[in-house]
């Protein structure tokens, strides 16, 4: 990534050790962005101080004053010019996603292209933010509801999806009438600058206050400024479940809203009428894109005990095939781990599943020499477990497949698929209707994506993303998810020189 292509993207490097583009920040304190790709630092972002916090509050309490009264198609005419600078930045964009967090170019890419989508879709939620038409007990009454914005929605975000997961939520927000205030993963922060260029130019340009989005950096303590914050109605968080569960209890004590994504412990049921190859194909893309660092990376692959053996060795040779490095490079399938951090619970992970009873089928390691010197490169493991290990029943994010045995019915495989304390992405490989109907009926899946014949993660804009259970609840980027960002308010409207009361109560004077 050179200083030319940062600069496009409206990121100025000062002299080392200081810079970005947050220039209106008067904190000296400081968080480092680092590229896991080769270890070297990138630049240092200043962390937001609490006085700055305050300030950019009070510009987006002004802002949302001048944004929500402008009409809902014209805010969608912002987000589409968004949508197309995207088209424009996405080379550089995708460059920076994939220098800064390590997923394959491709998919930093891919992560431009979801941002682009969900602006196409916010702009048409524009002209369609419904309301009902209700039919009144009274005569000459007229009864309806309506959506309103709530004020400022704050944004909490991962590391491993530094730029979509903002445009989810800010796309909606944002034609919704609601302005925004972004605290990124720290370990992201120059995507986060990146995407606030963007946009603070577009709303320049058409003579509009950048409070209506703004970012703040830093680590956890800045986040849990937000969720205690009550000028913010809704809180959209993204992260692991223990970051969620603090979000949720911080929020609910306020009664503030929340939209929470969080883990997910993914899992692709295949039945003895699955396609092999695809399933092949989908485990094996499931599991090692991204170095398992989706919320939907499959973790789990709940294999009939008929093909169990087949399945396992056309595994154990796909993954010979993997080829890991620099995943600006396109030869390679997987690129590293965040940091090495992420590493040593990748490690421990690998001794847990050991102590645990469960049998290592393709051996993990972490790389060093050439190529390798950041530390956060690693090989993808696959384990042959039983789904009630306390490791199986958790969320590591790393690259580690963990093999399941069934025997029987179907039902038996959707028992162990939904024995977990996560509910995000599920899917079911198989060309036989029946155990496909059965596993999306109610009786079937327990998650908020369930699929059939494709893998558990790559989700597309328009349907609703989230997921059950310790996932949150929530639901973004898709179908009525915009509704989460609005205030609901019935009107009853009586037009006749009479007031009769509701359920046909008296009440003469
Ligand atoms: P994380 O929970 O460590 O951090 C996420 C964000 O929350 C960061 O910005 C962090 O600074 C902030 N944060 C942490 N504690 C906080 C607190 N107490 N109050 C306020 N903010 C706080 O997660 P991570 O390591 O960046 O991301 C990986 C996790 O995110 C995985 O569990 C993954 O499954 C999940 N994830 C879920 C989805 C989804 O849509 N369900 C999408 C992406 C990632």
């Amino acid at each position: 990534m050179t200083e030319k292509e940062l600069k496009i993207l409206g990121i100025k490097l000062k002299n080392y050790g200081t810079s970005t583009g947050s220039d209106w920040f008067t904190n000296k304190d400081t968080i480092l962005s680092s590229s896991p790709t080769n270890g070297k630092p990138i630049a240092r972002i200043e962390r937001t101080s609490h006085k700055d916090y305050e300030k950019v509050i009070k510009e987006a309490e002004n802002a949302k004053l001048i944004w929500r009264d402008i009409p809902a198609p014209k805010r969608g005419e912002v987000i589409r010019q968004l949508g197309e600078k995207l088209r424009e930045t996405k080379p550089t964009l995708g460059k920076l996603v994939s220098y800064e967090m390590g997923k394959s170019y491709q998919e930093g890419l891919g992560e431009v292209q979801e941002m682009i989508d969900i602006c196409d879709f916010a702009v048409g939620i524009s002209r369609q933010l419904y309301g009902n038409t209700i039919h009144s007990e009274r005569p000459g009454h007229r009864m309806y509801d309506q959506y309103h914005p709530l004020g400022i929605v704050g944004i909490i975000t991962a590391f491993n999806f530094p730029v979509a997961v903002w445009a989810w939520n800010s796309a909606l927000a944002l034609v919704c009438g609601n302005v925004v205030v972004w605290k990124p993963s720290e370990k992201t922060p120059l995507c986060a600058i990146a995407c606030q260029h963007i946009l603070a130019d577009i709303l320049k340009s058409n003579k509009l206050p950048e409070g209506i989005s703004s970012l703040i950096t830093g680590d956890a303590e800045v986040g849990t400024w937000l969720s205690k914050d009550r000028r913010i109605p809704l809180i959209s968080a993204t992260g692991s479940t223990r970051m969620g569960r603090q979000v949720a209890i911080t929020v609910a004590e306020r009664f503030g809203k929340t939209l929470l994504e969080l883990g997910g412990n993914n899992a692709i049921v295949v039945t003895p009428n699955a396609d092999l190859k695809m399933t092949i194909i989908g485990a094996v893309f499931g599991a090692v894109g991204t170095a398992g660092q989706r919320c939907t990376s499959t973790r789990r692959l709940i294999v009939h005990e008929s093909i169990y053996d087949k399945v396992q060795q056309s595994l154990v040779e796909a993954y010979k095939q993997i080829k890991i490095g620099d995943p600006l490079d396109t030869q390679y399938h997987m690129g590293p781990l965040i940091d090495t951090d992420a590493v040593q619970i990748y490690v421990n992970a690998l001794t847990k599943i050991k102590e645990q009873g469960g049998k290592i089928l393709v051996t993990g390691r972490v790389l060093d020499g050439e190529g390798y010197e950041s530390g956060c490169y690693v090989t993808p493991v696959i384990a042959e477990v039983e789904n009630h290990l306390d490791i199986v029943q958790e969320e590591t994010f790393a690259p580690i497949l963990y093999l399941i045995k069934y025997s029987g019915d179907v039902r038996n495989a959707i028992e162990l698929q939904n024995n977990v304390r996560q509910g995000l992405s599920s899917a079911i490989m198989t060309t036989n209707l029946r155990e496909a109907e059965i596993f999306l009926s109610q009786n079937g899946s327990d998650c908020g994506i369930a699929n059939v014949n494709i893998g558990t993660s790559g989700a597309e804009i328009g349907g609703a993303f989230g997921g059950e259970k310790e996932t949150g609840g929530g639901r973004e980027s898709g179908s009525d998810a915009w509704k989460v960002y609005m205030r609901r308010q019935t009107n009853t409207i009586n037009y006749t020189s009479s007031l009769p009361l509701a359920q046909g109560i008296k009440f003469d004077l």
